[in-house]
């Protein structure tokens, strides 16, 4: 639990950053190093779980749970911020919004209250944080998990992507929520983050794919059995193996997310130009397997 800070800290610019992607396809594994290499770039930063499991920042926190908003205020009919901060690795202060009891309600709501408390209660100001990284979810299916989008809270979106069809449609959709709030005030797109993503056709795709919806890869991270050790042993990356060469990665990555600054309104595709780009690399792949082309699609 973090101490109430009384005195008032002059405002400054925080950035607010909202990671968004498929279920498990990697994003409270690299926002929680994200977090963590920031942290050690000497940042105020604050990691809030927008996912009903609510286990976006345990990594940051030797694997231990935090009690979320949602249960708080259940418990309690309210909820002081503070008890809902809680200090983790390096001083990242980690927050879950939670969800409603399985089964019942709407899981989106929970952040839409998650964040007005933080907000009415003036906690980033307070903290004196310079970024807020909201983990969100995979489609933007309700308009609960638009709000970090929505309301214009966050400044920039990324989504988390492998090459898999299901993860690059979720990304796409998220592209289409983007777009649609863009006009009025909304998140814009910062870029894709291509995680477990491999040389060869793996990463051909991808690179088609943010060429197409006018986006870029602001990261590679490869897949790797440092961030499974590390996560068994309930920590990030960047605690637990600091000289891997993965911990390497993610503070690239922290390092382009610095100096981000220009968002953009994505092109997202057309449920029917969607269909017919898998098409066209369900048919690449087939020939690359043949050995009729090299995976860049150049004829051999
Ligand atoms: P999400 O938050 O998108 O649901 P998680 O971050 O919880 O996904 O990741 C799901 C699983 O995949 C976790 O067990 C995590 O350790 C693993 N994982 C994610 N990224 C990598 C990676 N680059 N290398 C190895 N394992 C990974
Ligand atoms: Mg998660």
């Amino acid at each position: 639990m973090v101490a109430k800070s009384n005195g008032k800290k002059p405002p400054r610019k925080i950035k607010q950053i909202a990671i968004y992607g498929k279920g498990g396809i990697g994003k409270s594994t690299t926002t929680s190093n994200l977090s963590a290499a920031l942290s050690d770039m000497g940042y105020k930063v604050m990691q809030f779980g927008c996912d009903p499991k609510a286990d976006s920042t345990n990594t940051l926190r030797g694997g231990a749970y935090i009690p979320t908003i949602l249960e708080l205020l259940r418990e309690n009919g309210r909820v002081e911020a503070h008890e809902a901060i809680h200090e983790g690795y390096n001083g990242v202060y980690c927050v879950e919004a939670g969800g409603p009891s399985p089964g019942v309600g709407c899981a989106g709501r929970g952040i839409i209250t998650a964040v007005q408390l933080l907000k009415q209660q003036n906690v980033y100001e307070e903290l004196g944080l310079d970024y807020v990284i909201y983990d969100v979810l995979g489609d933007v299916v309700c308009g609960g998990f638009a709000v970090p989008i929505r309301e214009g809270i966050a400044q920039h979106v990324f989504t988390v992507s492998s090459s898999d069809f299901m993860a690059i449609y979720a990304a796409n959709n998220l592209f289409k929520g983007i777009q649609k709030y863009s006009n009025a005030g909304g998140a814009l797109l910062g870029g894709l983050i291509a995680n477990s993503v491999s040389g060869g056709y793996q990463r051909s795709i991808i690179d088609d794919f943010v060429s197409r919806t006018g986006t870029q890869v602001l990261q590679y991270v490869p897949r790797s059995i440092t961030v499974t050790q590390s996560e068994l042993a309930g920590r990030t990356t960047i605690e637990a193996a600091p000289d891997s060469e993965q911990a390497g990665v993610y503070r690239e990555l922290a390092k382009k997310v610095e100096a981000h600054e220009n968002s953009a309104s994505p092109r997202p595709l057309d449920p029917r130009e969607l269909r017919d780009w898998a098409s066209e690399w369900s048919d690449q792949i087939l020939a690359i397997e043949r050995g009729e082309v090299r995976s860049s699609g150049a004829l051999i």
